[in-house]
Protein backbone atom coordinates (compact mmCIF):
# COMPACT_ATOMS: atom_id res chain seq x y z
CA UNK A 1 0.00 0.00 0.00
CA UNK A 2 2.64 2.78 1.16
CA UNK A 3 4.34 1.63 -2.37
CA UNK A 4 0.99 2.64 -4.06
CA UNK A 5 1.15 5.72 -2.57
CA UNK A 6 4.88 6.64 -3.56
CA UNK A 7 4.25 5.77 -7.18
CA UNK A 8 0.81 7.91 -6.96
CA UNK A 9 2.57 10.79 -5.62
CA UNK A 10 5.46 10.38 -7.81
CA UNK A 11 2.69 10.26 -10.90
CA UNK A 12 1.24 13.41 -9.93
CA UNK A 13 4.76 15.25 -9.46
CA UNK A 14 5.29 13.96 -12.66
CA UNK A 15 2.05 15.19 -14.56
CA UNK A 16 2.33 18.59 -12.41
CA UNK A 17 6.12 19.35 -14.30
CA UNK A 18 4.50 18.20 -17.45
CA UNK A 19 1.82 20.51 -17.45
CA UNK A 20 3.89 23.40 -16.45
CA UNK A 21 6.35 22.88 -19.30
CA UNK A 22 3.29 23.04 -21.66
CA UNK A 23 2.47 26.10 -19.93
CA UNK A 24 6.09 27.86 -20.49
CA UNK A 25 7.58 25.51 -23.18
CA UNK A 26 9.80 28.53 -24.61
CA UNK A 27 11.28 29.88 -21.22
CA UNK A 28 11.89 26.00 -20.43
CA UNK A 29 13.63 25.29 -23.01
CA UNK A 30 15.62 28.56 -24.78
CA UNK A 31 17.76 31.13 -23.66
CA UNK A 32 16.53 33.81 -25.33
CA UNK A 33 13.59 34.10 -27.69
CA UNK A 34 14.34 35.87 -31.12
CA UNK A 35 10.39 34.82 -32.70
CA UNK A 36 7.49 32.67 -31.49
CA UNK A 37 6.69 29.79 -34.00
CA UNK A 38 3.10 29.91 -34.76
CA UNK A 39 0.70 29.68 -37.39
CA UNK A 40 -1.08 32.96 -36.25
CA UNK A 41 -0.62 36.38 -38.65
CA UNK A 42 0.65 38.36 -35.21
CA UNK A 43 4.06 39.71 -34.73
CA UNK A 44 5.17 42.27 -31.83
CA UNK A 45 6.73 46.04 -31.77
CA UNK A 46 9.35 46.47 -29.32
CA UNK A 47 11.16 49.89 -28.78
CA UNK A 48 14.63 50.31 -27.19
CA UNK A 49 16.43 52.40 -25.04
CA UNK A 50 13.35 54.96 -23.72
CA UNK A 51 11.91 56.65 -22.00
CA UNK A 52 13.06 59.77 -23.53
CA UNK A 53 11.20 63.49 -23.59
CA UNK A 54 12.27 63.90 -27.44
CA UNK A 55 11.11 60.66 -28.72
CA UNK A 56 8.40 59.00 -26.48
CA UNK A 57 5.71 61.08 -26.71
CA UNK A 58 5.54 61.07 -30.75
CA UNK A 59 5.98 57.23 -30.83
CA UNK A 60 3.54 56.96 -28.54
CA UNK A 61 1.06 59.50 -30.41
CA UNK A 62 1.52 57.12 -33.34
CA UNK A 63 0.79 53.88 -31.54
CA UNK A 64 -2.52 55.63 -30.13
CA UNK A 65 -3.40 57.00 -33.29
CA UNK A 66 -3.28 53.65 -34.82
CA UNK A 67 -4.58 51.46 -32.06
CA UNK A 68 -2.04 49.25 -31.69
CA UNK A 69 0.01 48.22 -28.29
CA UNK A 70 3.78 47.85 -28.29
CA UNK A 71 6.83 46.58 -25.66
CA UNK A 72 9.38 49.39 -24.64
CA UNK A 73 12.17 47.83 -23.18
CA UNK A 74 13.42 50.96 -21.31
CA UNK A 75 16.63 51.62 -19.35
CA UNK A 76 16.88 52.71 -15.63
CA UNK A 77 18.02 56.01 -15.26
CA UNK A 78 16.23 57.35 -18.49
CA UNK A 79 13.37 56.45 -16.14
CA UNK A 80 14.80 58.06 -13.78
CA UNK A 81 14.25 61.77 -15.41
CA UNK A 82 11.06 60.65 -16.86
CA UNK A 83 9.27 58.50 -15.42
CA UNK A 84 5.64 59.64 -16.16
CA UNK A 85 6.13 58.75 -19.57
CA UNK A 86 6.58 54.62 -18.23
CA UNK A 87 3.71 55.53 -16.44
CA UNK A 88 2.00 56.35 -19.88
CA UNK A 89 3.45 53.60 -21.84
CA UNK A 90 1.32 51.49 -18.87
CA UNK A 91 -1.69 53.38 -19.10
CA UNK A 92 -2.54 53.56 -22.84
CA UNK A 93 -1.78 49.43 -22.73
CA UNK A 94 1.87 49.25 -23.84
CA UNK A 95 4.08 46.47 -21.68
CA UNK A 96 7.32 48.06 -20.17
CA UNK A 97 10.20 45.17 -19.90
CA UNK A 98 14.02 45.94 -18.27
CA UNK A 99 17.01 46.90 -20.53
CA UNK A 100 19.35 47.49 -17.75
CA UNK A 101 20.30 50.82 -15.59
CA UNK A 102 23.08 52.02 -17.56
CA UNK A 103 23.00 50.26 -21.07
CA UNK A 104 26.08 49.00 -20.18
CA UNK A 105 27.91 45.71 -21.70
CA UNK A 106 26.88 43.29 -19.56
CA UNK A 107 29.09 40.73 -20.79
CA UNK A 108 32.20 42.77 -19.51
CA UNK A 109 30.44 42.82 -15.54
CA UNK A 110 30.50 40.92 -12.75
CA UNK A 111 28.08 39.03 -11.61
CA UNK A 112 27.25 41.21 -8.80
CA UNK A 113 27.24 44.19 -10.73
CA UNK A 114 24.60 42.64 -13.21
CA UNK A 115 22.40 41.76 -10.59
CA UNK A 116 22.67 45.54 -9.41
CA UNK A 117 21.64 46.37 -13.32
CA UNK A 118 19.01 44.11 -12.83
CA UNK A 119 17.48 45.41 -9.40
CA UNK A 120 17.91 49.02 -9.59
CA UNK A 121 15.66 48.61 -13.11
CA UNK A 122 13.35 46.45 -11.61
CA UNK A 123 12.96 48.92 -8.28
CA UNK A 124 12.36 51.95 -10.64
CA UNK A 125 9.75 50.37 -13.10
CA UNK A 126 8.29 48.94 -10.50
CA UNK A 127 7.27 52.36 -8.86
CA UNK A 128 5.39 53.34 -12.10
CA UNK A 129 4.18 49.63 -13.82
CA UNK A 130 3.83 46.10 -13.18
CA UNK A 131 7.43 44.14 -12.25
CA UNK A 132 8.64 43.58 -15.50
CA UNK A 133 9.02 39.82 -16.87
CA UNK A 134 10.60 40.82 -19.84
CA UNK A 135 14.49 41.20 -20.01
CA UNK A 136 16.38 42.62 -23.27
CA UNK A 137 20.02 42.89 -22.80
CA UNK A 138 21.88 45.39 -24.71
CA UNK A 139 23.15 45.07 -27.65
CA UNK A 140 21.28 41.79 -27.70
CA UNK A 141 24.28 40.06 -26.10
CA UNK A 142 24.18 37.53 -23.06
CA UNK A 143 25.91 34.37 -22.38
CA UNK A 144 24.88 31.88 -19.70
CA UNK A 145 25.84 34.25 -16.92
CA UNK A 146 23.46 37.03 -17.80
CA UNK A 147 20.90 34.01 -18.62
CA UNK A 148 20.57 32.69 -15.63
CA UNK A 149 20.37 35.75 -13.80
CA UNK A 150 17.82 37.15 -16.22
CA UNK A 151 15.70 33.90 -15.05
CA UNK A 152 16.61 34.02 -11.11
CA UNK A 153 14.59 37.81 -11.52
CA UNK A 154 12.11 36.20 -13.13
CA UNK A 155 12.72 37.52 -16.67
CA UNK A 156 12.52 35.99 -20.08
CA UNK A 157 15.13 37.09 -22.13
CA UNK A 158 13.96 38.66 -25.69
CA UNK A 159 15.73 39.58 -28.48
CA UNK A 160 14.31 39.60 -32.52
CA UNK A 161 13.75 38.87 -35.18
CA UNK A 162 13.58 41.52 -37.64
CA UNK A 163 16.12 44.11 -36.89
CA UNK A 164 15.27 47.68 -38.64
CA UNK A 165 18.57 49.28 -37.84
CA UNK A 166 16.61 52.84 -37.51
CA UNK A 167 18.85 54.26 -34.83
CA UNK A 168 21.71 54.14 -37.77
CA UNK A 169 19.01 56.76 -39.05
CA UNK A 170 18.53 55.29 -42.53
CA UNK A 171 15.14 57.14 -44.94
CA UNK A 172 11.87 56.19 -43.74
CA UNK A 173 11.34 53.41 -46.70
CA UNK A 174 14.33 51.46 -45.72
CA UNK A 175 13.19 51.20 -42.42
CA UNK A 176 9.66 50.31 -43.56
CA UNK A 177 10.38 47.67 -46.06
CA UNK A 178 12.97 45.65 -43.78
CA UNK A 179 9.59 45.02 -41.93
CA UNK A 180 7.66 44.37 -44.72
CA UNK A 181 9.72 42.33 -46.73
CA UNK A 182 10.93 40.08 -43.82
CA UNK A 183 7.49 39.67 -41.99
CA UNK A 184 6.20 36.26 -40.74
CA UNK A 185 3.78 34.87 -38.29
CA UNK A 186 5.44 35.23 -34.91
CA UNK A 187 8.04 38.22 -35.93
CA UNK A 188 9.63 40.29 -33.23
CA UNK A 189 10.45 43.83 -34.50
CA UNK A 190 13.40 46.01 -33.17
CA UNK A 191 12.92 49.69 -33.52
CA UNK A 192 14.39 52.16 -30.98
CA UNK A 193 13.08 55.00 -29.11
CA UNK A 194 15.61 57.26 -27.88
CA UNK A 195 17.22 58.02 -30.85
CA UNK A 196 16.44 62.22 -31.96
CA UNK A 197 15.57 63.12 -35.86
CA UNK A 198 15.25 59.27 -36.42
CA UNK A 199 12.63 57.68 -38.96
CA UNK A 200 10.57 55.41 -36.87
CA UNK A 201 7.77 57.70 -35.81
CA UNK A 202 7.01 58.32 -39.19
CA UNK A 203 7.97 55.03 -40.20
CA UNK A 204 6.07 53.25 -38.12
CA UNK A 205 2.88 54.51 -39.26
CA UNK A 206 3.42 52.72 -42.58
CA UNK A 207 5.15 49.94 -40.71
CA UNK A 208 1.46 49.31 -38.64
CA UNK A 209 -0.72 49.83 -42.10
CA UNK A 210 1.60 48.04 -44.01
CA UNK A 211 1.17 44.59 -41.76
CA UNK A 212 -2.61 44.88 -41.07
CA UNK A 213 -2.85 45.33 -44.84
CA UNK A 214 -1.13 41.59 -44.87
CA UNK A 215 -3.57 40.42 -42.20
CA UNK A 216 -1.14 40.87 -39.28
CA UNK A 217 -2.63 41.70 -35.64
CA UNK A 218 0.22 43.50 -33.88
CA UNK A 219 0.21 42.87 -29.75
CA UNK A 220 2.96 42.97 -26.52
CA UNK A 221 5.47 40.29 -26.64
CA UNK A 222 3.40 38.64 -23.42
CA UNK A 223 1.04 38.32 -25.54
CA UNK A 224 3.30 36.98 -28.65
CA UNK A 225 4.35 34.25 -26.43
CA UNK A 226 0.92 32.76 -25.85
CA UNK A 227 0.72 32.04 -29.27
CA UNK A 228 3.45 29.53 -29.34
CA UNK A 229 2.83 26.20 -31.02
CA UNK A 230 5.01 23.00 -31.02
CA UNK A 231 4.34 22.59 -34.90
CA UNK A 232 3.22 26.09 -36.82
ZN1 LIG B 1 19.67 49.29 -26.29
Amino acid sequence: MKLMQKFMWSFVVLAVIAVTKIENPLIDIMPAIHKVPTSHKVAALTFDDGPLQQTTPEILTVLHEKNVKATFFVIGENIARVPELVAQEIAEGHEVGSHTYTHPHLYKLSKNAIEKELDMTDNLISQHAPKPTLFRPPQGKYNPIISKISRNHGYTTILWSIDTLDWQRPPVGQVVNTVLKNIKPGSIILLHDGVTNSPTPEALGFIIDGLKERGYELVTVSELLQYYEESP
